[in-house]
């Protein structure tokens, strides 16, 4: 989950960049504030050195809708082409429980996800992520398949494929009742919703690690990634989470860590991200900032593990 942005330096407080840091062979990027308007984070995500990013586009913890001004999103657009950010990838909000066997509960966030869905095609962004939910009282296998349901009746009527917009389900840490804590059960949803809504994945390196699998030895690595191109396929895993880890492996505990700072390794994410199977892949942090800068290091930290260092290939 991304961390809270109350002890943020704003980067936009600091004079620009005189040039832009050097790029890379990947698309690298990371969360960013939205303070002041969605379209500061498109200023944002460059001075930290991005190509592209996540934001969220309503309040993260607040039903409330973010009301968006189409000024605001013309400005994104031109910010995004200006410094060619992209994909734009949009978080929803941690409310939402399309899983949710309370049936106001479950209205309200199907309507909420509708209004995520609306916020994403306005802003022309590429991908929204969705964490599966939480089911209680009921088995897993109906809280996959009311999920698929909700979120396909959320989508409905809204032409996400000429938006160019696909939502992403992320595998979760595997707290209990959560449903996505394996490849296999994010893949069952995406089989679920591929007739309705354009849909891949979003896999998040800690939540991986701490619901049990190996992605720090060299052999668990290449194991796991086998497990998830059979299962859901790499070339579906549009965005990577990345994320170190506090936790230990398989202990369940979402705490993202700076990069290399974890129970993970810079290793680990040096093998992802020179992965030729993962070039088309955008990579996004959501590490704690503990002291200003931490976002900026973050970035920088993924951005040298990438052998060669040249303008991405799209
Ligand atoms: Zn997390
Ligand atoms: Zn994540």
């Amino acid at each position: 989950m991304p961390r809270s942005l109350a002890r943020e330096q704003d980067i936009l407080k600091l004079p620009p960049p005189k040039q832009r840091p050097p790029l890379t062979l990947r698309r690298i990027g990371i969360h960013t504030s939205v303070a002041g308007g969605v379209e500061n984070a498109a200023e944002r995500a460059y001075r930290l050195g991005c190509n592209t990013f996540q934001i969220f586009s309503s309040s993260p913890r607040q039903w409330a809708p973010y009301q968006l001004g189409r000024p605001q999103c013309e400005e994104m657009k031109r910010l995004r082409e200006k410094y060619d950010l992209k994909p734009l990838i949009i978080h929803t909000n941690y409310l939402i429980n399309l899983a949710s066997t309370t049936d106001l509960f479950l209205k309200k966030s199907v309507e909420a996800f509708r209004g995520e869905i609306e916020r994403a095609l306005a802003l022309c962004a590429e991908y929204l992520v969705l964490h599966p939910g939480s089911f209680r009282g009921a088995d897993r296998e109906r809280g996959l398949m009311q999920t698929a349901a909700a979120i396909a009746a959320a989508g409905r009527g809204l032409d996400l494929s000429g938006g160019g917009l696909t939502i992403l389900i992320e595998n979760t840490a595997g707290a209990e009742h959560s449903l996505g804590a394996t490849f296999e059960q994010v893949a069952e949803l995406i089989h679920h919703l591929k007739p309705h809504v354009p849909v891949a994945a979003c896999i998040d390196t800690c939540h991986t690690h701490v619901s049990g699998y190996d992605i720090v030895s060299e052999r668990g690595f290449r194991h796991t990634l086998g497990t998830l191109d059979v299962s859901i396929g790499l070339g579906n895993v549009r965005v990577w989470h990345c994320n170190d880890a506090k936790a230990a492996r398989g202990s369940r505990l979402d705490r993202h860590q700076h990069i290399g700072k974890g129970m993970i390794g810079l290793k680990a994410f040096e093998r992802l991200l020179n992965d030729p199977r993962l070039m088309s892949a955008a990579f996004i942090a959501e590490t704690p900032i503990d002291a200003p800068g931490d976002d900026r290091r973050n970035v920088s930290t993924l951005k040298k593990l990438v052998r060669g260092r040249q303008k991405p290939r799209r």
